[in-house]
């Protein structure tokens, strides 16, 4: 814990964490020393994590890099938290991110952007920005992150570290600031596999406070890396032949499906159509769940309320446009649009037909093939401002990403090389649902 406290006041200028609880780290800290002197410490023992930002914490701020929750003290713990801390993990601190998990650099807080470590005038990506610089500059060793369309493998891929996002349901998602539920997630950033199962397996699982969470059985993932089979490997053209794609990240992915091949694993190139759809099919229901969500944000139950305000109406409206950023703003205007009587049929129904239909052409293509692998992103980090102007092409660095998060499958970023300029390539792999267990013993032999 001393260590990690140290590298959070040396690098305090990253801006990775938003709030450090040093004092009860270091007494946790003491109390698992103490059981372990006794063989009596749980399986995490000693493991130092931090959190995004919109998981809440008994007794702490959890504000989503948000205005309009200043102020506001989580009085419950989010299930996936406690579960760690059962197994005494030691909780250092709360991690900055993009406001309600909206953004895909993390230029969007209210706490102001982070740095990324490998060159301080890129972006870390985002949403969970904070949470991928804070493995990255070994500010933990574990962090929490949410991914609703790439918010924890877009980072990872743009820090060099390991970022996965598990099937829909497989954690409990409750305690988590909603941003869009029928695609929230929480996930892992490691700077290795193993690490990645073990908090994984013990973060997952049915929850009676989230009727969503799934009852499967939750395997051993961190006792079953080792992986001696000839794996089914499909990669999609589209991705591969997108304009957008950066060449160097498309090299190092062709590589890694090279070297596959001369492995004696089976890759084949397959089509996925409906690729064009997924991006506009994700931000029509994530904007319009999170039009509803953050209705509950009306100056009355939580955090921040405008002190301007004359009568109720004032009340709701001052504290909503002082309270919230340009994108979320953004995302609610279109989302209460989408949904608006007149529209309703010809966006969301419509979106959530399409939803349907690219979630079934996946599950087929992962009936058939054991993974899917494409790149993580279109390009690696760019630079402050590129694309704060322009949030058409902010969207457009979801690309790879949300197809795994519109069909719910579970999906893994790893590092795969530099580009020229030093920046981390990802390499994604997304697997079926609930077959995290595959997924990490395929990274374990990738890594
Ligand atoms: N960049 C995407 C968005 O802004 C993903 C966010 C996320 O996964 N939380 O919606």
């Amino acid at each position: 814990v001393n260590h990690y406290l140290e590298n959070i006041r040396t690098k305090a200028h990253l801006n990775a964490f938003v709030e450090v609880y040093a004092q009860s780290a270091l007494q946790q800290a003491e109390r698992i020393d103490e059981k372990l002197a006794k063989g009596k410490a749980g399986k995490l023992a000693g493991m130092v994590i931090g959190i995004k930002d919109v998981l809440n914490y008994a007794g702490h701020a959890s504000h989503a890099s948000s205005n309009i929750l200043k102020g506001y003290i989580s009085q419950f713990t989010t299930t996936a938290v406690q579960r760690l801390i059962d197994e005494d993990a030691i909780i250092i601190g709360r991690l900055n991110c993009d406001e309600f998990g909206m953004g895909s650099s993390n230029e969007n807080s209210a706490h102001g952007k982070v740095l990324n470590a490998l060159d301080e005038s890129k972006v870390p990506g985002g949403s969970s920005g904070g949470s991928a610089v804070a493995v990255q500059a070994n500010l933990c060793t574990v962090s929490l992150g949410t991914d609703t369309g790439g918010s924890v493998r877009q980072p990872a891929a743009f820090t060099g570290v390991i970022g996965m996002k598990p099937t829909y349901s497989r954690v409990s998602r409750w305690g988590l600031i909603a941003y869009a539920s029928s695609f929230d997630t929480i996930g892992i950033f490691s700077n290795t596999v193993k690490d990645n199962a073990l908090v994984m397996e013990i973060m997952a699982g049915h929850d009676e406070f989230d009727s969503t969470s799934s009852r499967k059985p939750v395997f051993h993932y961190s006792e079953l890396l080792h992986f001696e089979k000839k794996a089914k490997v499909a990669f999609i053209k589209e991705t591969l032949d997108s304009p957008a794609l950066q060449s160097e990240i498309r090299e190092n992915t062709i590589q890694v499906l090279e070297k596959l091949t001369s492995e004696g694993h089976e890759v084949k190139a397959v089509e996925f159509p409906l690729l064009k759809y997924a991006l506009p099919t994700y931000y029509i229901l994530t904007t319009a769940e999170a039009s509803s969500n953050l209705s509950r944000f009306d100056g009355v139950k939580y955090g921040y309320r405008s002190s301007n305000a004359h009568n109720l109406e004032s009340m709701y409206k001052l504290t909503r446009s002082e309270g919230f950023g340009e994108e979320v703003k953004r995302r609610i205007m279109l989302g209460t649009f989408v949904l608006s009587a007149s529209y309703y049929d010809a966006y969301f129904t419509k979106a959530q037909k399409v939803r349907r239909l690219i979630k079934e052409y996946t599950e087929n293509l992962l009936n058939e093939f054991d993974y899917i692998i494409m790149p993580t992103t279109p390009s690696t980090a760019f630079k402050f401002g590129e694309h704060s102007g322009d949030p058409v092409a902010m969207y457009l660095e979801d690309l790879f990403t949300v197809q795994a998060s519109v069909s719910g499958v579970p999906a893994i970023s790893l590092p795969n090389g530099k580009d020229k300029s030093g920046m981390p390539i990802g390499l994604q792999i997304i697997a079926n649902s609930f077959k995290e267990a595959e997924l990490y013993a395929f990274s374990n032999y990738l890594t």
